[in-house]
Parts: C-alpha cells; structure tokens; sequence
C-alpha cells in the first residue's frame, strides 16, 4: 500500500498514517496523528490535552472516534 498522507484538519501539515484502527465491525480505517495540535480530549473522566489523532474513512472523510462531534471535523 503505497504512504498517503492527508492534511492536518487543523493546521494544514501533510501527515502519513501511523497505524489502523477497527470502527467496531467495519474496515481497518488508517490512524494521523499530529503532533503540532493539541486537542482537549475527555479520557476516563479527566479532561486532558492530547496530539490530534483521527481517522479517515472510506470517503476521506476526517474524523476523530473519541470526539465524532467536534466541530473541528463535522464543520459546524
Ligand atoms: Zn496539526
């Protein structure tokens, strides 16, 4: 599989894939991570600032699993 890389949804850097991830019963869907953006990220109860990580699905669409709703990535 040829190295894609896909622009950080926040900054812009070219970033290629550091790993796959399983969504539940779906395909293997590439993991980015940047580590310029940090993001604030609820983990176990505790708010804490972690490196941009997210998802691209089939459509290329830029998602992050543990916050599907940030506005970052739906736009709005
Ligand atoms: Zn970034």
């Amino acid at each position: 599989m040829p190295a894609k890389t896909v622009p950080c949804p926040k900054c812009g850097r070219q970033l290629t894939a550091s790993g796959v991830v399983s969504i539940e019963d779906g395909p293997e869907l590439p993991v980015y991570q940047c580590d310029e953006c940090l993001v604030t990220r609820n983990a176990f109860g505790t708010l804490m600032e972690v490196a941009l990580t997210f998802c691209v699905d089939e459509n290329g669409r830029a998602f992050d699993p543990a916050a599907p709703d940030d506005p970052l990535f739906t736009g709005n």
